[in-house]
């Protein structure tokens, strides 16, 4: 029987895995993962680590029923071709890819392999992007009625996905790279395992009230599981129950991943464009102003206590607290005023939970650009937001020891006036709101 290849991507986990069962009811089944230099290229060391473990893990589990993981190197439309002609493969099985660079991918693949046939079988989501539409057929630009109609439209259950079932197949493969250094940054666990442990783990915990507080440190952490594929938001789903009100809570958090992701879906220009193109002429720095602010923003040292320790976190775990990540973007972008391109950029590169759609959005939506109602003039306070979600000082005392020790150093003064910035910020939007 001829071989069907199963090509890894954002789906690096062998449970609840659609695209496995449909390969594997064809018959043998070659895992394959391609690195790809247009992804691998501009990822920064701490995302490629942990890639590189994820990697490890799902080949570790793979040899627990077969020959491993086949690793090649290149561009995919050259490299899955090969392959294919290399092991007479019938059919390449993926998970549907729905990012602005995964979609036109796969369009070549797809094109490239020519008679064997792409076959996308489930998505990263759980609701594939594109399904939830408004009522005019059209997609959703506001979260509220997106999210209803998406927990009306609902989900499947996990997929029976058993990897001890299948007929594992092997080819030669390359070795993965070595890792780059990080071994000053504390990364989570990778792989599968770990993803549901930390799940099982998580369940259950009250959230609703705690979860705006970087000090307690009291959300799930999931968020590099679900952006690498070693847990199925669907597993999560089918984990939850929505009359209980942390559940409720937690299962809305979720949807913005999806609404995000739909977001994109439907305009993939919006991962570099502003989704408010009206807002594309507010003055942003330039120059070497620009460069000597980024540095003190993405090095942490705005003399700003909670922006600092934000941006010390993302250094030191390639992660950082959802509310203190609103502070920072804000900061960025209304008191240093620098365009959110820069940030967002800064952030793909160091965040292992890193995700175009999710990390976009975001941006443009503290910078007052992007979906929804969030205006333009709600500008954060970093001191008072401070004062509110860390109230002890415990977050920011943590990644700022020079705070209570000085001979650790001299901890900065503030780069910049916090309430002249927000009426420059003001001022700027109204200007533009007059001439356009
Ligand atoms: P939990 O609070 O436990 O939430 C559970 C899950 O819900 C998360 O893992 C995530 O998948 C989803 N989620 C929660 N909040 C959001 C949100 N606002 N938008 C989208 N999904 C959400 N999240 C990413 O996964 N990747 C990114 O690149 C990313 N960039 C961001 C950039 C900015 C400027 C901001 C303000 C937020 C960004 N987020 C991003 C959203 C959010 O900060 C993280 O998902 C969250 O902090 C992850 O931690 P957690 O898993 O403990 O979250």
């Amino acid at each position: 029987m001829s071989p069907s290849i199963l090509w890894f991507r954002r789906d690096l986990r062998l449970g609840d895995h659609p695209a496995l069962l449909a390969a594997a009811a064809e018959g043998p089944v070659l895992p394959l993962f391609v690195i790809d230099p247009a992804l691998w290229g501009p990822s920064g060391d701490v995302r490629r680590a942990f890639l590189l473990r994820t990697l490890r893990a799902l080949d570790a589990s793979l040899r627990e029923h077969g020959p491993g993981l086949v690793v090649r190197s290149g561009r995919p439309e050259s490299v899955v071709p090969a392959l294919v002609a290399e092991v007479g493969a019938q059919a390449v099985h993926v998970s549907a890819d729905f990012g602005p660079y995964g979609a036109a991918r796969d369009a070549r693949v797809a094109d490239a392999l020519d008679s064997v046939p792409l076959v996308p079988t489930g998505s990263p989501y759980a609701v594939a992007p594109g399904r939830v539409l408004t009522g005019d057929g059209g997609p959703y630009k506001v979260f509220t009625p997106f999210h209803k109609a998406w927990a009306n439209h609902g989900w499947r259950a996990p997929a029976e996905s058993d990897p001890a079932a299948v007929d594992w197949l092997g080819a030669p493969s390359e070795e993965l790279p070595d890792e780059p250094d990080v071994s000053g940054v504390d990364l989570p666990e990778a792989g599968e395992a770990a993803a549901r442990a930390r799940w099982e783990a998580w369940r259950g915990t009250p959230y609703d009230d705690v979860r705006d507080r970087p000090d307690l440190d009291a959300t799930s952490r999931l968020s590099p599981d679900l952006r690498w594929g070693t847990l199925h938001p669907r597993t999560i789903l089918a984990g939850l129950d929505a009359r209980r009100h942390h559940d409720a809570v937690f299962r809305k958090e979720l949807a913005w991943r999806e609404f995000y992701a739909h977001v994109l879906h439907a305009w993939p220009d919006s991962a570099r464009e502003y989704f408010k193109p009206e807002l594309q002429g507010l003055p942003y720095v330039t120059g070497r102003e620009r460069d000597r602010r980024l540095a003190a923003w993405t090095e942490g040292r705005t003399g700003f206590p909670i922006v600092d320790a934000g941006m010390r976190q993302l250094l030191a775990e390639g992660w950082m607290h959802n509310r203190v990540r609103m502070i920072v973007a804000s900061f960025l972008v209304k008191d240093l005023h620098v365009e959110w391109t820069h940030g967002a950029r800064h952030f793909m590169r160091h965040l292992v939970d890193g995700d175009l759609a999710s990390n976009q959005h975001n941006w443009q939506w503290v910078a007052g650009c992007g979906t929804d109602a969030a205006p333009y003039f709600r500008i954060f306070n970093p001191t008072t937001q401070g004062r509110k979600f860390d109230p002890d000082g415990a977050y920011v005392r943590r990644w700022i020891p020079e705070l209570t020790d000085p001979t650790l150093g001299e901890y900065p003064d503030p780069i910049v006036d916090h309430a002249e910035q927000r009426a420059a910020t003001l001022e700027a939007y109204q200007l533009l709101r007059r001439h356009g």
